[in-house]
């Protein structure tokens, strides 16, 4: 059906319009300039908590979390084995089968938690982090068959925390995987010439250099305005203007008839200090690790530790490996469950936690004096409180996966992370930003009705919104609307009485990964600063 209006959706993950708009300003992203002048823009909100593991498959379902039950960058709770999440751990339908049983072929390349890659029609490049040594496309030939016509997909890559000060290695890297990923998506959209009837293209970059680097981009960074005179600062801006030329070079590819989608997971604020979560709990006196300073020490490692190690250096990854103290569980109350940044805390439960200490008849006490304490807690070094907001997990979450969220929920205050720290609290290094609720949104077609187009608008708006464009049916009750500013009110409306099926079969309970494949994940985590 080549002349059926198709959807391309370009995904930068963590832009934010406070570090686009002045970059549109000087001129360096006219690409997107044009498209926004074609079409309308808004803030895109995201997820709670507001990080890409639990956003993207907010964006993949069209549900919120407590729906798809992806809280964290690791799966289970407290002192039990966590593994990496994967495709499997989202507890709902995507689009992409959704789209897959309406027959429209599909091209998604380097979505986040799309490995192991599922069954669609059409073609798939997973995104996220992924294990070596498996099969990340479908079909699984994809893979070789890029590599052998000149352009290899590059897997991983860009683990910021290990190019810690040196910001020209680390946009050495940038560049290179950058430019090797653009050509590799333009390979697959042109074989695909008039196959395809949506596309989604998700580029990393910009979430990798805001952690290191927003310093010099983001005006909400009090050295900006200084930094954005440096060497370091132009390249940086290089990286945005080889962004908006692939975003330029995939739209020349569609037409007018055409609807465009330029988004992102969430968006971005500096940091100038940071939090360890778990080391406040301990200073709270919630939480203790064990005393044993064993863990440390290369002879303690273990043999996952040891395979850990050995993965790290074929991987090539620089820098030191720094390994997490293990918590004493017999004497926590409250831990860190949001591990990946911060943003959740839950109470060491009996008869939930796998070492539960507090009883359940305790719950809420223990919960209210965490809440009290860590958002009261004052940064002494700044007289700043790091944690803005706090919620409680029922004022959030409502939905079939719910028991599975953080007890707590936490927002950064500005200029503070929750996570990248040694200590309690301490000054940034390296890292200069973190994730917020704010993301953007831009879309030009024929349907995109600019005076509508004010927002703000839900990541979980896409999903349903993808799916009424071309005109296939949702089998999910998402959480978010088909867009009329987008669509026009008329096809938006249609989306609404779609047929909803009963929730799909439940995933299989093991994990996609095994035991050193999980290792191997975790490693690369590490050196993306999701994990310590
Ligand atoms: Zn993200």
């Amino acid at each position: 059906m080549p002349n059926m209006p198709r959807v391309l959706l370009i995904g930068w993950d963590g832009a934010d319009w406070r570090i686009l708009d002045p970059l549109l300003e000087r001129g360096v992203l006219p690409n997107l300039a044009s498209l926004i002048e074609r079409g309308g823009r808004a803030v895109l909100r995201s997820t709670l908590p507001t990080h890409s593991w639990t956003a993207w498959p907010s964006f993949l379902t069209g549900v919120d979390p407590a729906e798809h039950g992806v809280f964290d960058i690791l799966e289970g709770r407290g002192g039990e084995k966590r593994f990496p999440v994967t495709f499997r751990s989202i507890k709902e339908r995507t689009f992409l089968e959704d789209l897959a049983r309406a027959g429209v072929e599909t091209l998604t390349v380097n979505v986040p938690l799309t490995f192991p890659p599922p069954p669609i029609r059409g073609r798939l490049i997973a995104g996220g982090v992924l294990p070596k040594w498996r099969a990340f496309t479908h079909p699984e030939e994809l893979a070789g068959e890029l590599e052998k016509a000149g352009s290899p997909w590059p897997i991983n890559g860009m683990s910021w925390t290990t190019y810690r000060n040196r910001p020209e290695a680390f946009l050495d890297e940038v560049v290179q995987v950058t430019s090797a990923r653009q050509k590799a998506m333009e390979r697959l959209v042109d074989e695909d010439e008039g196959d395809w009837r949506v596309a989604c293209f998700v580029y990393f970059s910009t979430d990798r250099v805001q952690h290191c680097l927003a310093k010099y981009v983001s005006p909400d960074h009090p050295d900006q305005t200084e930094l954005s005179k440096t060497a370091v600062a132009a390249r940086v801006r290089d990286v945005y203007r080889m962004l908006d030329d692939g975003l330029g070079s995939l739209i020349s590819r569609t037409g007018p008839e055409d609807l465009v989608l330029f988004m992102s997971d969430h968006g971005f604020q500096s940091c100038t200090r940071a939090v360890h979560m778990d080391r406040l709990l301990e200073r709270l006196g919630f939480l203790e690790f064990s005393a044993s300073n064993a863990i440390f020490g290369p002879m303690q490692w273990g043999p996952v530790r040891a395979v850990a190690r050995k993965v790290y250096d074929r991987l090539g990854l620089h820098g030191r490996v720094s390994l997490p103290q293990a918590v004493d569980w017999s004497k926590t109350k409250a831990y860190t469950s949001v591990r990946s940044t911060g943003e959740g805390i839950s109470v060491n439960l009996a008869g939930r936690e796998a070492n539960g200490i507090v009883d359940p008849a305790d719950f809420e006490r223990v919960r209210d004096e965490v809440a009290e304490r860590v958002s009261s807690f004052v940064d002494p070094e700044t007289g700043r409180r790091p944690v803005g907001r706090i919620w409680r997990r029922e004022e959030v979450f409502k939905g079939a996966h719910a028991d599975l969220a953080p007890d707590l929920v936490l927002e950064a205050a500005p200029l503070y992370s929750l996570t990248h720290a040694r200590t309690a609290v301490e000054a940034a290094d390296w890292l200069s930003g973190d994730h917020r609720m704010d993301g953007v949104l831009a879309a030009a077609g024929p349907s995109v009705d600019r005076a509508r187009f004010d927002g703000p608008f839900q990541l979980v708006d896409l999903a349903p919104t993808i799916l009424a464009a071309v005109g296939a049916p949702a089998s999910v009750r998402h959480s978010g609307s088909a867009l009329a500013a987008v669509l026009g009110t008329e096809v938006a409306d249609r989306a609404q009485v779609a047929g909803v099926e009963e929730r799909a079969e439940g995933p299989d309970a093991a994990s996609a990964l095994d035991d050193s494949e999980a290792s191997e994940v975790e490693e690369h985590l590490r050196g993306l600063g999701y994990l310590e």
